[in-house]
């Protein structure tokens, strides 16, 4: 029976045609799938989820997550990633393959607010122990182990407060215990710091932020080296059904491939920025990786070869809120608004005094994402919004 003689509804269906072989050119193709489909009974039943040179759900991979796996992995110097619907989504992944009741986490006192807020809940809620503990702890990091504990999470550097921590020493010290390290390397986006360089067992990155590059989406990573360890996450991400839309996984490589071109540009116009920050009287700190101000410093030179356009100021302590609310209100060029690494600028006020143990500034910190408009723009722009305070 040719497919003509069959009813219309059914060729809507089902088509025969089939485009020529031969194809080529450089974007990686969008496979949208939630079937695969297997050649035959028997090879369906042989199929294995875990597998990466095959195909067995879209949930599990397709050829576009598979490509952009690899290339994640291969920036970072990894060899095994797995994606995950948000940076968000990608912690928590990892917190729940690797944590069961009776453990205990260590989490920066800076760390991400919502993976503060996981670790909280899964102590509220889960029987795990979460510890919060100082992000320039280095080495002393050891007096925090207990037997129980499983995971020391770090973030360098600390997204809003900017302290970069001693990788190599929290690493050795967690490592001497037995205890595996988790860095959320969001920041550095594996440019200015890969994880494993440092002695991170798994790296963490928020692919929402530089990697996309738009604005436009939501994603996250998880990239190991030891297959072990991999196996215990991949588990945690199909039985969480972790899954990302293939659209989304094709903007991100997509932006990887300009990736490092924006990130060096937003590293020169957040240092231009920065620069002019630290000159002006209304600013008490210039909390930025990069210079002498900001804690951890001397530990960024050491293990990092760039910075990215994400950095926090202290306002002098003679302005009060309304007064820094009045700035942010006033600059023209810089959006309100969480999330950061597209090419807009953006600049969010954060209260700090009461939420870190030990933080003395008694001035609003205002943390700035440095889009890609021209940095001449933008300082012109902070000094009308100063005029305006
Ligand atoms: C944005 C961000 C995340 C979370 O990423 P989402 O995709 O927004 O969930 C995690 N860590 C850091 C440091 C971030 O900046």
């Amino acid at each position: 029976m040719t497919s003509n003689s069959k009813h219309l509804q059914t060729r809507l269906v089902r088509s025969d045609y089939v485009a020529p072989a031969g194809f080529d050119a450089y974007p990686t193709a969008i496979h949208h799938a939630s079937t695969v489909l297997f050649k035959d009974v028997a090879s369906m039943r042989a199929a294995d989820w875990k597998r990466k040179d095959a195909y067995t759900y879209g949930l599990h991979g397709t050829p576009t997550t598979f490509t952009l796996e690899a290339r994640l992995a291969a920036i970072e110097g990894g060899d095994y990633c797995l994606l995950a619907p948000s940076g968000l989504a990608a912690i928590a992944m990892v917190d729940l393959a690797l944590l069961k009741s009776g453990d205990d986490v260590l989490l920066p006192d800076n760390v991400y607010n919502p993976n503060r807020d996981l670790g909280r809940w899964l102590e509220s809620d889960f029987g795990v122990t979460a510890r919060f503990y100082d992000p320039l702890v280095g080495a002393g990091i050891a007096d925090l182990i207990r037997p129980n504990t499983r995971l020391v999470w770090t973030e360098a550097p600390g997204s809003v407060s900017m302290e970069v921590p001693d990788l190599r020493a929290i690493c050795a010290a967690a490592h001497a215990r037995g205890v595996l390290v988790a860095l959320d390397n969001t920041w550095a986006a594996g440019l200015a710091l890969r994880g494993f360089d440092v002695g991170a067992d798994i790296v963490m990155q928020a692919l929402t932020k530089y990697q996309s590059g738009g604005s436009d989406l939501l994603m996250g990573a998880v990239i190991t080296r030891d297959k072990a360890l991999n196996d215990r996450i991949a588990a945690a991400h199909m039985r969480l059904g972790m899954g990302v839309g293939a659209d989304d996984a094709y903007l991100v490589l997509r932006g990887l491939e300009t990736m490092k071109l924006r990130f060096d540009a937003h590293d020169a116009a957040a240092r231009k920025v920065a620069a002019w920050l630290e000159g002006r009287p209304e600013i008490a700190r210039v909390l930025h990786p990069a210079f002498a101000g900001c804690p951890g410093h001397a530990i960024w030179k050491r293990d990092f070869s760039g910075a990215a356009g994400l950095f926090s100021v202290i306002f002098d302590a003679r302005y009060t809120e309304a007064q820094t609310d009045r700035f942010v209100d006033a600059l023209t060029l810089f959006g309100i608004g969480y999330s950061w690494g597209g090419t807009h600028s953006l600049a969010v006020p954060y209260r700090m005094q009461g939420t870190r143990r030990g933080w003395t500034d008694a001035g609003t910190l205002v943390r700035f994402n440095i889009g890609l408009e021209h940095p001449d723009d933008l300082v012109a722009d902070i000094e009308r919004a100063f005029a305006a305070m």
